[in-house]
């Protein structure tokens, strides 16, 4: 054990003095900056205080091992800015492996883009290895219509600057030196508030037709304008994302419903014509007044929370987004003679199965959706034991929260929210005596003293010889 350890510690310090040789020599050849502009703190002016020392130490094992580490992507945008950065990313110029071997706390992940994950008590730095050009045309790594499969092809500072999707993503942050080195004139459109794509955009959608969704989720996020190049072939290539996989759908919508800026991505989202591949029904949703309503009035309701700091549960919100085609196919079961329950559970089920094809949400948020929904229809019921019983309903608050949401939109009335309201926070006595007869109750005592009698007279019968 003890000799495991010392070789460990000895590693480490030959490492260590090779490293710092290698980083002199980086520094000394700088050819890796290529043609980025430097700009030094002076005219950047990000405080350093705002980056999360994970970030920084992550940076710092790394240079100290020798290797390139910057700070790169939304958190230098978004520091730019003066928006808080939701997570830091680090770029370098050692493999996976290598970052693995610097942090004990980390592990690689991923496979169609393999990158580490750096622990640092509650915060996880992902740090990803400088990205290649690819060799050729048809190469294996993209499939038939260009969409890039797996894009673990290591390169240079230069070559990863330009793979990545917007000028304002490819500035990177020394913390050493708090340079920041810019490649695509990411700082000048930043100024001018617009989204630039780098290269040719209708190639880099091809590519990766998810950067259609981010060039409307950073808009809206950031108020930036996308740039007109950059606009132009959305529309056009809208149906690619028919061929993402849905699982890296849900993501990037999540990402974009849990922005803080919903209302503004789903508004444009369904003026590029985006949302058809994404969300078939919230489709069909949106164009009744109701459904929109509610849609809309979720969405609001989510970017308020996120804005002030507060978490918002994606299971509500898809719930939300897929009730009202929800009620439309419980409407159809019950129709066709189900009872209403069983008619709930299939449409349920229907709802979630159709939106999978496109998009699918992930098994965890399915369950609470659907008791969610199926807690609904037991809001109706206000007479006897049952409404303590729904109290007591681990989802009690969501389930409350859903159907004020509904009132509000004017789905149902308004009374049965407020009776809810006073119902949770009244005491024993004013709950007993708000409780509304019960109807159900009398019909079953009924029912159950025929039955008795009923049981009774067959045992007698049975009991009688012919
Ligand atoms: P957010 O504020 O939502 O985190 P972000 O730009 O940081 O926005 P991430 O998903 O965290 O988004 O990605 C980090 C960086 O990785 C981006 O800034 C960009 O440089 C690069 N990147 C992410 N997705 C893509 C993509 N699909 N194509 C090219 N580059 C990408
Ligand atoms: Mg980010």
């Amino acid at each position: 054990m003890i000799k495991k350890f010392l070789q460990k510690v000895f590693n480490k310090k030959i490492k260590g003095a090779v490293a710092i040789n290698q980083a002199a020599m980086n520094q000394a050849s700088g050819s890796d900056t290529g043609t980025a502009k430097r700009i030094a703190v002076s005219t950047h002016k990000i405080d350093k205080s705002l980056i999360s020392q994970a970030a920084l130490k992550t940076c710092d094992g790394l240079q100290n091992a020798g290797f390139e580490a910057f700070i790169v992507g939304g958190a230098v945008r978004d520091l730019l800015m003066n928006v808080k950065p939701k997570d830091f990313d680090v770029a370098t110029d050692a493999t996976p492996e290598e970052v693995y071997k610097v942090f004990r706390r980390s592990r690689i992940i991923g496979r169609r883009f393999r990158l580490v994950h750096v622990l640092w008590g509650q915060e996880t730095i992902e740090v990803s290895t400088f990205r290649g050009h690819h060799q050729s045309e048809g190469d294996a790594q993209t499939n038939d219509s260009g969409r890039i499969i797996r894009d673990n092809i290591f390169g240079n500072l230069t070559e990863d600057a330009a793979r990545r999707d917007f000028t304002a993503n490819a500035l990177y942050y020394n913390a050493a030196t708090e340079e920041v080195l810019d490649f695509h004139n990411g700082v000048a459109d930043l100024k001018s508030n617009l989204l630039r794509m780098i290269g040719d955009p209708t190639t880099r959608y091809q590519e990766d037709p998810v950067r259609m969704l981010r060039a409307v989720r950073l808009s809206a996020k950031l108020g930036l304008k996308i740039e007109k190049n950059t606009e132009a072939p959305i529309q056009k290539l809208a149906d690619l994302l028919q061929d993402v996989p849905p699982s890296r759908l849900f993501d990037e919508m999540l990402k974009l419903f849990l922005s803080g800026h919903a209302v503004e991505s789903i508004s444009a989202l369904r003026a590029q014509h985006l949302h058809h591949g994404l969300l078939p029904l919230l489709d069909v949703v949106l164009e009744q007044p109701l459904g929109e309503r509610f849609v809309m009035l979720a969405l609001k309701n989510t970017d308020e929370r996120i804005k002030i700091g507060k978490s918002s549960n994606p299971s509500f919100l898809f719930a939300t987004l897929l009730w009202h085609e929800m009620l439309v196919a419980w409407d159809k079961y019950k129709a066709q003679g189900e009872h209403a329950i069983p008619a709930l559970h299939m449409a349920m089920n229907e709802v979630i199965d159709i939106q999978a094809e496109k998009m699918a949400i992930h098994n965890r948020f399915t369950a609470t959706m659907k008791e969610i929904w199926s807690m609904q229809p037991r809001f109706e019921q206000r007479a006897g034991k049952r409404p303590y019983g729904l109290l007591t309903h681990p989802r009690y608050r969501a389930g409350y929260d859903f159907l004020l949401l509904r009132c509000e939109s004017g789905e149902i009335d308004n009374e049965i929210g407020e009776w809810w309201t006073q119902f949770a926070d009244a005491d024993a006595e004013t709950r007993a005596a708000m409780l509304l007869p019960d109807t159900t109750a009398k019909k079953r005592r009924k029912r159950n003293r025929k039955k008795a009698s009923g049981s009774v007279e067959t045992a007698i019968n049975a009991k009688e010889p012919n």
